[in-house]
């Protein structure tokens, strides 16, 4: 079949959850057979989030081939267990880069390089990329930002031009708004999706549906109203009403319709039935745990939920899996000190010290790594905060005053972390770090092995600085333990305490590849560790 392209803009407010819509329709039509895969398109001139702050756009997810990419892409990953690659997000930055960089190698000799249609021709080649390698029937592309911003018009103008370039029946828009509540008044106001609409369409672009986020259902008047008002097919007014778990949102789009209309759209009349079974025992298990845990997770972006995404819907995955609701309590490592950490941990079954970079807040992070191997709370660290439980055990185990990692510490007398070799060379700062899959080799009998169950592993990575080897025999002989590396390079990957009840930490991040129907192993078995120390 001819691969057919959807579109997802949104419009009224942002954090609407455009990646969840999205990414609960690539699961439907998957789940119907068809291949699909989701790209995000954002308007900000950033090559890439890579060099944001948390606080901006929340976390930087990393995908397999060492793309530092849009947190909705981590969205799409969870809900298709598919991976996800370079071509999958794209910024104005890089549109801008490709056609600049042209200009100068002299591809337009002669021309005014201009919006439409040099750049609009870029964003369109890169709109249709993913679909021209024939591996997907169906592409669904997410516009960020919201309609009417002024970075995303040349997306707009982009996917208005392809709906007349495109063969028949090969795009579908869909818009995606709010109809807020007002209490005051008792009732949905339809209006700022009309204004929303209108605004699309005096760009050109026609929704063929609309999906109206809100708290209350929208009942028959309203969805005519707004099907009049907007111009679209009384039907294709689909309602996605505030769900308990963005995992129920397949399930109510489901019922809803939202598939057959997209399918319907692009001229597909009949495919099989989506088979959803998986995804619903997974959610069978999450509504009805048979227990709770208090888990900290201690970090320095704590004041934003998405800065920690793929890490809270790790705990999502392994708390199903374990039939347990994990109450995840966010410490802020900033205020964390040894005179109030029994008070802000004592009553925590199990501590995980978060990724993160620079030097706030790190002083907190190593005192949660010494009350959880002290007190024999499990213990998990993901990248930096496996580089903080070295730092804390060259400290206080080894008497090593001053132990530090040189990001910080340059001129530590113990630099247990130090600058990986072939980062010393680099001066740029985007996309040059450690960065995607690679192999990492477990050591037999290691509390690693027996939590993955096999010996060669493929994790993410995301990283400057690393463990330094020349500290790793002292560290061993006072009891940890290096069970996890790299087998091309030797890199320390993972330690171990092997007479804690669960100390484990690790280089590379496992919630990148975390998904509700394949849980990561070592978020299913740091919560079951917890819960025993419960008991
Ligand atoms: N800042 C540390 C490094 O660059 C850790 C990075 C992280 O936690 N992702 O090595």
């Amino acid at each position: 079949m001819e691969t057919k392209y959807v579109f997802v803009t949104g419009g009224v407010a942002s954090s609407l959850g455009k990646g969840i819509i999205a990414a609960s329709l690539a699961k439907l039509l998957q789940a119907r057979g068809f291949r699909v895969t989701i790209q995000k398109f954002d308007p900000y001139i950033n090559i890439d989030p890579g060099t944001l702050n948390p606080y901006e756009h929340g976390e930087c997810y990393v995908t397999e081939d060492g793309a530092e990419t849009d947190l909705d892409l981590g969205h799409y990953e969870r809900f298709l267990g598919i991976h996800t690659s370079k071509a999958n997000n794209v910024t104005t930055g890089k549109i801008y880069n490709t056609v600049i960089t042209k200009e100068r190698e002299g591809a337009y000799l002669g021309r005014t390089v201009q919006i439409v249609p040099h750049i609009t021709d870029e964003i369109k080649r890169r709109m249709l990329l993913l679909g021209q390698t024939g591996e997907y029937d169906i592409v669904i592309t997410e516009v960020g930002g919201t309609v009417g911003d002024m970075e995303s018009q040349p997306f707009v103008e982009s996917i208005r031009q392809l709906q007349w370039e495109l063969p028949e029946d090969s795009i579908c828009t869909i818009h995606l708004t709010l109809v807020p509540y007002l209490a005051a008044a008792g009732e949905l106001k339809t209006k700022p999706t009309q204004h929303s609409v209108q605004m699309l369409q005096q760009s050109g672009v026609h929704p063929d549906i609309i999906v109206c986020r809100s708290e209350k259902e929208l009942n028959a008047d309203l969805r005519m109203k707004m099907a009049r008002f907007c111009n679209v097919k009384a039907g294709n007014v689909i309602e996605s009403i505030d769900a308990k778990s963005i995992y129920q949102v397949p399930l109510n789009m489901k019922e809803e319709g939202l598939d057959k209309k997209v399918l319907s759209s692009l001229g597909i009349n009949w495919s099989p039935e989506p088979d959803l079974s998986a995804l619903k025992a997974f959610l069978d298990r999450l509504s009805h745990p048979e227990t709770s845990i208090d888990i900290a997770l201690v970090g320095k972006y704590v004041e934003l939920q998405d800065a920690y995404k793929s890490i809270l819907e790790s705990f999502v995955h392994a708390g199903a899996a374990n039939k347990c609701k994990v109450n995840v309590h966010y410490i802020h490592s900033e205020h964390l000190d040894a005179a109030n950490v029994e008070e802000k941990l004592g009553k925590m079954r199990g501590i995980l010290v978060a990724p993160g970079f620079g030097e706030r807040g790190l002083e907190g992070k190593v005192e949660a790594i010494k009350y959880a191997r002290t007190h024999a709370v499990p213990f998990f660290g993901i990248c930096l905060g496996m580089q903080m439980a070295v730092v804390e055990f060259a400290r206080n185990v080894l008497n090593l005053k001053g132990a530090a990692s040189t990001e910080v510490n340059p001129d530590t007398p113990y630099p247990v972390i130090s600058m990986m070799e072939d980062q010393k060379k680099t001066t740029l700062k985007g996309g040059t770090m450690r960065l995607g899959a690679y192999d990492c080799k477990l050591e037999e009998g290691s509390l690693a092995y027996r939590i993955y169950d096999k010996e060669t592993i493929r994790e993410r990575h995301r990283h400057r600085y690393e463990f330094n080897e020349e500290y790793l025999s002292k560290m061993e002989a006072a009891g940890l333990k290096a069970s996890g590396r790299n087998p091309q390079t030797g890199l320390v990957e993972v330690i171990e305490l092997p007479e804690h009840p669960f100390f484990i930490a690790t280089q590379f991040h496992p919630e990148y590849k975390s998904t509700p129907e394949s849980p990561a192993p070592l978020f299913v078995s740091f919560v079951e560790a917890a819960l025993k120390c419960q008991k």
